[in-house]
């Protein structure tokens, strides 16, 4: 017989991270303590397919996703959007996952949690094979408190919305900043304010007004 079959429970931190900040690693911690996580996966977005303004690199963005969250030893960070070619759809996402995980852990078993913006989630039902998300992942939207969400229309038990304070702390607010010259100290790891000075991003972002 083989090994006693252990369950996991994976959160997968889904997000463009342009750039990631304290809020997702603070709303990262809170999932994982709320449904008993033993690691989340963050996985930077390749090519935002619903987006218009161009984002800074996949490997820029993946980078500062490493340095932000490499001490805590329940973070990890997935490739997988990023060497993906094309769109990034989330059902390709825990695919991918899902097959990984099956590959190196033949004996154990996995319960999922994908976990973004909540704001995002509220349109997952037009997203690329909603019920293939669904049925792979428990769907945790995390937002700020106050914020009025739509009804994203899914299913009764689907999805828990999770209010988290620090999420105040936006990514398209650290571009504005750091375009007009203000400082993103504590808002972001040091490492991270450290790789955007390096290498000079968002010095000429122009804000589009978008919603991040
Ligand atoms: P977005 O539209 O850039 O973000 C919407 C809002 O959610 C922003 O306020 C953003 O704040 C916040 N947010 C995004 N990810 C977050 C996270 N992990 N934790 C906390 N807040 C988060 O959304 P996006 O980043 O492009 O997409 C979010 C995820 O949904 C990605 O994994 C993406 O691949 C997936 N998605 C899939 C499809 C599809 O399958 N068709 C379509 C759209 C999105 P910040 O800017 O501060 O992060």
């Amino acid at each position: 017989r083989g090994k006693t079959l252990s369950n996991l429970r994976i959160g997968v931190m889904g997000g463009t991270f342009d750039p990631l900040h304290h809020g997702h690693l603070v709303a990262a911690s809170e999932v994982a303590g709320r449904f008993d996580l033993q690691r989340v996966i963050f996985c930077p977005s390749g090519a935002p397919w619903h987006k218009t303004t161009p984002t800074t690199s996949a490997e820029d963005r993946y980078l500062m996703t490493v340095i932000a969250t490499a001490a805590d030893p329940r973070f990890e960070v997935s490739r997988v959007d990023i060497d993906r070619d094309g769109p990034t759809y989330t059902v390709d996402t825990l695919r991918d996952l899902h097959e990984g995980f099956a590959r190196a852990h033949p004996h154990d078993s996995a319960e999922w949690f994908f976990i973004t913006g909540a704001d995002a989630l509220t349109e997952i039902v037009g997203w690329h094979e909603p019920d293939g998300i669904i049925e792979r992942a428990h769907l945790v939207g995390v937002t700020r408190p106050g914020h009025q969400l739509a009804d994203p229309g899914l299913p009764e038990g689907v999805v828990t919305l999770i209010e988290i304070p620090a999420l105040s702390i936006s990514s398209s607010d650290i571009r504005q900043r750091v375009s007009e010259g203000k400082p993103i100290d504590y808002l972001v790891p040091e490492g991270v304010a450290r790789w955007i000075r390096k290498h000079l991003l968002y010095a000429d972002h122009q804000h589009s007004g978008g919603a991040s």
